[in-house]
């Protein structure tokens, strides 16, 4: 087993950086890989810079090239389900790419032939979140998350992503880890902890809250990781 932890941002992976503790670093493909041993299994940590394409290629490499057989990843979302509160987590049960749109020629939102709108995360590894929830005595909301190549901040995009697919949370890197991962057929987790709610004031919400969220998401995708070596 080798499992890649992999974050948007320098700050989703520093507190996983922290609790490994030594590791090794390989420079490929402009980016950094962090190669670790945690309880006696091999993990790969990366951060992927921010987007969809940054984020297919980090995933691409781990799986490919550092043959990583399970995917975590840890990061912040914009909070669009109401219930959603700063610092609250949420786990992908299925992610769609808001912004790719071949409408014009009658597909639905998100939908390009020889894809589908939505993926859907591995059940097995949501199945033990939720193990890891209730042993920490914390409620995890499970949603839909909805990934695009914007920082939305504006409640009217906010709406129509809604409308189109029902999601609860949104971010830039979601689906197309999944996709990848889908593809290559491992198994893949995706925590978001919220540092916004994607509205006028989302960047400064974002500024406030963003470090603290991503740490909060990062002890968790550890307490899961504890569970997979154990
Ligand atoms: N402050 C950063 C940019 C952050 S972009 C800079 O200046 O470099 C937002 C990042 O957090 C992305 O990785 C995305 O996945 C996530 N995110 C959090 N809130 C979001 C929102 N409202 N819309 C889109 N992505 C969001």
């Amino acid at each position: 087993m080798k499992i890649a932890i992999m974050g948007a941002m320098p700050e989703e992976i520093a507190p996983i950086l922290k609790k490994l503790g030594t590791y090794k670093t390989t420079k490929y493909a402009d980016n950094e890989y962090y190669e670790s041993t945690y309880n006696g299994v091999e993990v790969v940590v990366a951060y992927s810079k921010i987007g969809k394409v940054f984020s297919t290629l980090t995933v691409s490499t781990m799986i490919q090239y550092f043959k990583c057989d399970t995917l975590l990843f840890s990061g912040v979302a914009g909070g669009i389900n109401p219930d959603l509160k700063i610092g609250d987590l949420i786990v992908a049960t299925k992610l769609a790419q808001h912004d790719l749109d071949i409408t014009a020629f009658g597909h639905p939102m998100g939908f390009v032939p020889g894809g589908s709108v939505f993926v859907e995360a591995d059940k097995d590894l949501i199945a033990l979140s939720k193990e890891v929830a209730s042993e920490l005595g914390k409620t995890v909301q499970e949603g839909v998350i909805a990934t695009g190549d914007q920082f939305v901040h504006d409640s009217k995009v906010k709406d129509n992503i809604v409308k189109h697919f029902n999601a609860d949370a949104l971010e830039m890197e979601g689906a197309s880890v999944a996709v990848v991962c889908k593809s290559l057929e491992v198994p893949f987790f995706i925590l978001r902890a919220i540092s916004d709610t994607a509205d006028t004031d989302a960047s400064f919400s974002f500024d406030e809250f963003m470090e603290s969220s991503a740490i909060i998401s990062a002890e968790f995708i550890m307490k899961m990781v504890d569970k997979i070596v154990r």
